[in-house]
Formats: structure tokens, sequence, C-alpha cells
């Protein structure tokens, strides 16, 4: 007895994965280094952000199918406790079910149950929300040794104990004085928590840091655009770096957040990270005489192990239209020319797709992969694009309608690379945006700083800007051929924003969609399988995981995130759905069902009336487009999420002032303004905001 209990404990312990101590390792406890690069041997886990280290995004998992994803229901679902944009892709391990959500809170799951096991609250300040540019959004955890990591909205990481969920260590990863956020999910690559923040909108600095996982102490820190010259460079490329910038750049931060897209390649020792776009966007107000403005819109290339750079391959030189290069990184090999190629894939805001030699950065092609307007292509002799003149807006002075805009040809929702088809299945869009340099531009405190003039691009009152970008909006499920540099298929959604995207061995291409739709279809031609409405927009990425045996595909609903706010009226093209955000988790004969939605209700427009004079109302719309739009929506037309206020009932009352000036209201995340705007500004925005209720009440 005690003999066969005795060979029976070996033998466990042989087929489990062993620490250094020799000690039995399992669940989020079992995950290094060795274990994510392993894991189509761990198939039924979901261990990184884009599942392995490469980012595909595609599982391995064939128990869903092209055959029967037909039979797909719910199994269960939990309505979380936000009610913001829901980005996080969940992780599974050992079947328990990881999560973000929005303002940062982390849960943990029995993947199979439903039953929630722990759940963390960062506590993070709402006001903090006013430095956010995009929704409290959070886009997932990573795994490490025992440790779940997250960056929290207000700049710290924090490590929290797999099993119970209690904190084990937090680090301020950025300047509290500065207007920083972390939105991305950090990744866990040799013994270190890697993680970048956002802020470029306002008047970041971009850089990305490893902490080491076991303790959180800063192991290294990697700028990406240079500061102030005279007090010298952290690393000898921004040296280099800031021969390609002019004028004082530092004293507006610059910009080039890393506040998404990281890959690792484990047999070169090298991390990929997306830098973003300048701060301001408008070149010249950021670096007068022009230059490339290394590394912004930039891929880099860092030794993992010390953050040394090693190459870069910059998207858009002189970026001037908020065209990040943070968007998926991907790698794979694949064959180019008859030869299997280490490969590095993006499809950027600025509508290219890049196939680039991971090794060392060489353009191997780049093809847009939507209809694009400020760049003709990218010469190949160069490796630059081939720019439409008019594009420079800041150059020319005049108004360029320019597609991309802000919100990209794809943005931040992640893509999935399916070896079996060859494709890279992209969450594609277009959604114009009408660029107008912004003159006399002064940066200010809590303020979008962007040199763009928001106000004259207002859409209402300017009826043929509005038609123009109205028109243009569009979403599709794009399938492109990455060694081709063709479109293969395409799905035509309702308009942009719409969700990250899954692949699997099951012949499936897995995503949801802007106008309230969970959709599996087939990943060779396109074909619709299977879908269900799910009453919210879905934005996140569905990931897919087993236990005992049995496949599942789970996905964070909630309508929210960046297209949701500033273009106000813009995005209802997309469905106009409210956010119910809610943990999906579905399988072959689920039959969980949903609560009915809740009824849409529309107050009564009842604005006082307007006894401005056009003067004052001409000023509120500019301090409104610079301080209030990036909220509350162009044009006060809220996209949904934070309150419209047209229908504010305080529009006559001096609370008003408590408001806007003393931030009153700060718990709810509307921070005070008295550091940018005065009391007359402050009244003006009162006016127009009349102004417009009053003209939506004779135009509804
Ligand atoms: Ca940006």
């Amino acid at each position: 007895m005690k003999l066969s209990y005795a060979v029976l404990a070996a033998a466990a312990i042989a087929l489990a994965a062993c620490g250094p101590d020799g000690s039995e390792k399992s669940g989020a406890a079992a995950v290094d280094g060795a274990r994510i690069a392993q894991a189509d041997s761990h198939a039924g886990d979901w261990m990184s952000y884009g599942r392995t280290y490469d980012e595909q995004r595609f599982s391995p998992l064939g128990q869903i199918n092209a055959g029967n994803a037909g039979q797909l229901g719910l199994a269960w679902y939990f309505d979380l406790d936000t009610d913001r944009g829901q980005e996080a892709t969940p992780l599974v391990i050992d079947g328990v079910l990881y999560v973000s959500t929005a303002w940062s809170l982390v849960k943990a799951f029995d993947a199979k149950t439903g039953a929630l096991k722990w759940a963390y609250d960062p506590k993070v300040p709402r006001e903090v929300g006013a430095k956010a540019c995009c929704d409290a959004v959070n886009r997932g955890v990573a795994a490490w040794k025992g440790k779940i990591y997250v960056g929290t909205l207000d700049g710290r990481l924090v490590a929290l104990d797999a099993a119970t969920g209690k904190p084990l260590w937090e680090v301020m990863t950025v300047d509290q004085t500065g207007t920083y956020t972390i939105t991305g999910a950090p990744r866990v690559v040799e013994d270190k928590v890697l993680i970048g923040n956002g802020g470029a909108e306002f008047n970041a600095r971009g850089y990305i840091t490893a902490y080491d996982a076991e303790d959180g102490d800063q192991v290294w820190r990697f700028y990406t655009v240079p500061g102030d010259p005279a007090k010298g460079f952290e690393q000898p490329i921004l040296k280099t770096a800031a021969e390609t910038w002019t004028g004082e750049w530092w004293k507006l931060g610059g910009g080039g957040t890393v506040w998404d897209a990281m890959a690792y390649a484990p047999e070169l020792g090298l991390l990929y990270i997306g830098v973003g776009n300048g701060t301001p966007w408008n070149q010249s107000e950021r670096s007068p005489g022009g230059g490339d403005n290394l590394f912004l819109s930039s891929i880099v290339a860092l030794k993992a192990d010390t953050g040394e750079y090693v190459w870069h391959y910059q998207t858009t030189p002189g970026e001037t239209w908020d065209y990040t290069a943070t968007q998926h990184i991907m790698l794979a090999d694949v064959p180019v020319a008859g030869r299997m190629r280490k490969v590095l894939m993006q499809a950027p805001k600025n509508g290219f797709f890049y196939l680039i030699d991971r090794t060392n950065g060489e353009l191997i092609s780049a093809k847009p992969f939507v209809a694009i307007n400020w760049a003709t292509g990218v010469d190949m002799r160069t490796g630059r694009p081939i720019e439409n003149p008019e594009a420079r807006y800041n150059k020319t002075g005049e108004l360029f309608v320019g597609n991309p805009g802000p919100a990209g040809a794809h943005n931040w929702m992640p893509m999935a690379y399916n070896a079996d088809t060859g494709l890279v299945y992209i969450p594609a869009q277009e959604a114009p945006f009408p660029y107008i340099a912004e003159k006399d531009f002064e940066s200010k405190p809590i303020a979008f700083n962007t040199g763009v003039d928001f106000a004259a691009g207002s859409l209402p009152q300017v009826p043929e800007i509005k038609q123009a970008v109205l028109s243009g909006l569009k979403g599709a499920l794009l399938a492109w051929d990455p060694v081709n540099q063709k479109e293969v298929w395409r799905v035509q959604h309702q308009g942009p924003w719409n969700g990250g995207i899954l692949s699997t061995a099951g012949n499936l291409v897995v995503q949801g969609n802007a106008s309230g739709e969970f959709a599996a279809y087939r990943a060779d031609n396109g074909e619709k399988l299977w879908s269900m409405p799910v009453q919210t927009g879905v934005v996140a990425a569905p990931m897919t995981y087993e236990v005992e045996g049995e496949q599942y595909i789970a996905v964070l609903a909630g309508w929210g995130g960046a297209f949701a706010f500033p273009p106000g009226e813009l995005s209802f093209k997309s469905g106009r759905v409210a956010n119910i955000s809610r943990l999906l988790v579905f399988k072959l004969g689920g039959t969980a069902t949903l609560p009915p939605a809740p009824e849409h209700v529309q107050a009564e427009l009842n604005p006082p009336p307007a006894t401005a004079d056009a003067a004052t109302i001409e000023h509120g719309k500019v301090v409104y487009s610079r301080f209030c739009g990036t909220c509350h929506g162009d044009a006060v037309v809220s996209g949904g999420l934070v309150p419209d206020l047209r229908y504010s009932a305080y529009l006559d009352k001096d609370y008003w002032f408590d408001i806007v000036l003393d931030g009153a209201l700060k718990e709810n995340g509307m921070v005070a303004f008295a550091d940018g705007i005065d009391r007359d500004d402050a009244d003006a925005v009162r006016d127009y905001v009349i102004a417009r209720a009053n003209e939506s009440k004779a135009q509804p």
C-alpha cells in the first residue's frame, strides 16, 4: 500500500513540470519561458496575451470547428462591475481564467463553471480617467511563476498571488505629475515584466520598462524619443535619434508612447515594441524644422535582457497624423520567393501591411490593406512612404480630410495568423478625419495637445466635411495574404471599431463586432458559420481553451474605447449599442441565455433658451473642442459612455462651475479643469452647449 502510493507519486512528479528546487509546479506557478515556448503542448491553456511569444493568436484546438460551429451556445457568462470599454484577452491556465476589465480590475474564475475565485481592485482614482485619451480600458494580464501582473490606469505595475488575488508588490512606473496612463497588457520574458504606457495626446515622453518579475526591481528602461540634449542621453542611440528632431520638442514631451504591441523572439533574444505618435500630432509644432523624429511610429527591436537598441523600422517618418505603430506585432516563419524567412508583420494605423525580416529589420514588402490617401505606396529602395503632398496639412495650412484618420486603418484590436490558411485576419477599418492645423497652438494642462483644430473640423457646422467623413466610415474583417500582399476575402461590418480576432485549427476565425454580434467564420473562405446577438459592442479579442476535454471560446463584451468618445455622433454608424460589460464563454451545445437587454429610454431634450452672442458661442466651441469634446463627443453629442451634456440639468445653474472648474463630480471621472480654463471659458462652454442643445431640439 505504502509502496504503490510512493510509485504513483514518483510517476506523477516525473510527469509534472518541476521547479528549480525539484518541487512540483502546476497552474499559474508552472508558467515560465519554457512553458510558454511549449504552448502547443499545453494547447488547453492560453498563458500569454497573444497566446504565444510570437503573438499569432492561433489555437491548435480543433474540437470546435467549421463542421460543428453552428452548435455553439453560451456556456456561462459573468456580469462585470464596470460600464466602460472592455478590451482584455483573458488568460486560462489549468482551468482557471484570469481577466482584467475597465479601471484595471482583475478577476479569476473557474473556467469550466464560471464561479468567481477572487477579485482584485487596484482602486484607481476615477479622476485619472481624464488623462486617458481612449477610455478607462485595460487589455490584459500576464502570468509567470505563480504571479499575475496588471498595469493600472494610474501607472502602477502590480503583482498578484495567482492563487488568492492578493497583491504581492507594486511599483509606480510613471511620473505622477505627467499625463501617463497604462492600458496595455504586460508581457514577461526572461524573468522580466515589460510594461509601457500611453499619454501622447497630452504631454508624454514614451518609454518601456523591464522589472524583475520576482520583486519588481527595475532592470532597464528604454526611451523611444530623446529628451533635452543638454541633460545628456539615457542611451547612446538617443543621440542619433536627436539628430532627426529640431526645436525644443522635449518641452512638449515628444510622444512615442509604447502603449500596446510587443512580441518576443526567444531564438534571437529580441523584444519588438511598437512606438506611438508624436506629441503634439502636428509636426510643425513639435519639430518645426521637420525631420524623421525617431523613434515615433516605429517598430524597434531591443535586446530583451538589457533593453539595448538593435534595429528599427519607421513606418511614418515625421508623423503628423497620429499614425502610431503600436498596433499588433506578430512573428511567423513564411516562405518568401522560395525560402523561409523569419518575419515580423504589422498593420499599423497608417494603412500599410508591413512584412519585415525580424532578424535585421529589412523591409521585405509593404502594401496598403485598405483605401488610403496620405501616401501612394512605399518606396522599396528607401523603405519610406511616397507621400501625397496635400496630406501635410501642417505645411499647406489647408484642410486635409485624411484617410486613415487618427482611429487608424487598424487600431489596437488584435489580428490573428493561421499557418494552415497562410492568412492574417485584420480588424480593418476606414475612418477619415478632417486635419486642420491649429493657429496659435499652445500646449496646455489637461488638454488634448494635438496642434490640430478640432473646433474648425467640428462636423455639424461643416456639412461638406461631415458628408465626406460619414460616407467614408467602414469596417471589415479582412483576410490578408501577407506573402503576396493581397486581400483574399472580407466580411463587411456596419462601421469601424470591430473586435479583435482569434483563429483556430478548426478552420475558424472568431470575431465580435461593433453592432453587437459575436460570430464564427470559415478561416479559408470567410463563410459565416454561426453568430449570436450579445446586446453590446464587442471590441476585445476572443480566446479559446480546454477544460476536462471540452473546448470553450471566451470573449469580453462591452462597447467602448477611443471610437466611443471623440467622434460623438459618428460612432453611431457602427451600430449605436449600449455598454453592457460581460464575460461571455461559449461551447458546443451551450444552453445558457442572457437576461433581456435593458430598454433604451430617450430623455427629453429641454435646454434653457440660447441667449449668448455668436462670438461667445464660438469661443465656447473652441474651448469645448480642446478640453471637453474628447470625452463628451464632437459637437456635444456623446458616444454614450459619458453624460450627453445637451441633457445636463446644470445648464442654468451655478453648480456647472463647481463641476467644470472645481471637480465636484471628480469621483465620476469629471476632473477639475481650473488648471486649463477660467470661469469665462467655462461660461462660454455652457453657452455653446446650450446652443447645441437648442439646435438639436429644433432638428432632432
Ligand atoms: Ca494617439
